[in-house]
């Protein structure tokens, strides 16, 4: 983010405590959506990380990876791949399983979307466990694809995401620790 901005957007991502289960604190995005402003400064933002050699795909994470994706896929005149979560695509799917903090969960990429050795950003707002970003990159490797980056809006990093994601090339506009 550009200096000066960072603060704006730090400002429009809400803390609410115990949401979606006690203990969690929850980085609610919607007023930085609502803002004119600060949507088009992280949309900007993450245009700017885009690795070296390009790329020709943005993929977002269901739900909110959606909201800055498309955005920004549209900004680099490419096009955008939604990673669904499981049971929403038609067939045929390809699909990578992974852990959640109590049981699992599945996310889906439409097969035959990805011509093979296609360079995909991958684009999520919370980097937290890094468990789903991990199986993003999985999924999009196993359709043939090529994971030229992972960018998130914001970075929590005492949860230490970026262990998962080893060897990856990720990008944060803002980290609290
Ligand atoms: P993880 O797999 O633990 O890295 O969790 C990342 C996914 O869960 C992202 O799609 C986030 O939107 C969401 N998420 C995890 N923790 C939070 C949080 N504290 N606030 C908002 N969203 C979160």
């Amino acid at each position: 983010l550009l200096p000066g901005r960072a603060t704006r957007v730090r400002e429009l991502i809400a803390d609410v405590p115990d949401f979606p289960s006690p203990g969690i604190l929850f980085k609610d995005i919607t007023p930085l959506l609502a803002d004119a402003e600060g949507l088009a400064d992280v949309v900007e933002a993450f245009t700017r990380l885009v690795p070296a050699g390009g790329v020709d795909l943005v993929a977002g994470m269901e739900a909110r990876g959606f909201l800055f994706g498309a955005p920004v896929a549209h900004a680099l005149g490419v096009g955008f791949l939604p990673l669904r979560k499981a049971g929403k695509l038609p067939p045929p799917t390809s699909s990578v399983s992974y852990d959640l903090e109590y049981g699992s969960a599945s996310i889906e990429l439409r097969a035959g979307t990805l011509d093979p050795g296609a360079r995909v950003l991958i684009i999520d707002d919370v980097l937290a466990t890094g468990g789903t970003a991990a199986a993003a990159a999985e999924l999009v490797e196993q359709c043939g694809g090529v994971v030229a980056g992972l960018a998130f809006l914001l970075e929590l990093e005492a949860l230490h995401g970026r262990d998962r994601l080893t060897g990856r090339n990720v990008d944060t506009l803002l980290r609290v620790s």
